[in-house]
């Protein structure tokens, strides 16, 4: 089978070398390579299709920490997001939020003591703790349930970013829960990124 060519296929190492030294055109935009600043926080800079007009595409990275106890945790975590967005002045993008392990989980709810109630109970109903799971009579350690509801609610979140702002609604917060049956240092991955105005 002959080998087929894609012209819209950049090789990057030659990019990279070339645009070490000069800006170079890629498709109809202007690029320059990602710059690493400091850990986390990748740049770069990009020109529109005028190219009268300086855009910045950043990717940056920070990692929350949180303290959980025994029983299952539901904490608003939607403050410090809103934050790092509005340090990071990203006006177009995304905000991915991820917590790293397997008895934890990412979603969203309104915030409210009834509502978070209801939340715990139905999870509970879905995979109560009282049961047996496989996990524990392998492991021994107790959180078969933990895990089930984790990989049910799943261990993450992406959140837009509009004209600055992650586009949540009114009554809509980002919470972390931790179902697991011990307290945890839980940590919380948020990457930010998209286009940032000069
Ligand atoms: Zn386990």
């Amino acid at each position: 089978m002959q080998e087929e060519e894609f012209d819209d296929i950049v090789d990057f190492s030659e990019t990279y070398r070339v645009a070490a030294t000069e800006a170079i055109e890629v498709g109809t935009y202007m690029r320059k390579p990602y710059v690493i600043e400091k850990p986390g926080l990748a740049v770069r800079k990009e020109w529109d299709r005028n190219g009268d007009k300086e855009l910045f595409f950043i990717c940056e990275s920070i990692s929350l920490s949180f303290s959980t106890t025994t029983g299952t945790d539901v904490i608003d975590i939607t403050r410090s997001i809103a934050e790092m967005v509005a340090e990071s002045g990203i006006c177009e993008g995304q905000a991915l939020v991820f917590t790293p392990g397997s008895t934890a989980a990412m979603t969203t709810i309104e915030y409210e003591n009834g509502v978070v109630r209801d939340l715990v109970e139905a999870i509970d109903r879905i995979a109560p703790k009282d049961m047996e799971y496989r996990h524990d009579a392998r492991w021994g350690d107790g959180n078969g349930y933990a895990h089930v509801r984790s990989a049910l609610l799943g261990p993450s979140l992406t959140v837009p970013i509009l004209n600055g702002r992650l586009a949540l609604g009114t009554w809509q917060q980002i919470v972390l829960i931790d179902f697991d049956n011990r307290p945890r240092k839980r940590q919380v991955i948020v990457q930010v990124s998209g286009l940032k105005s000069p």
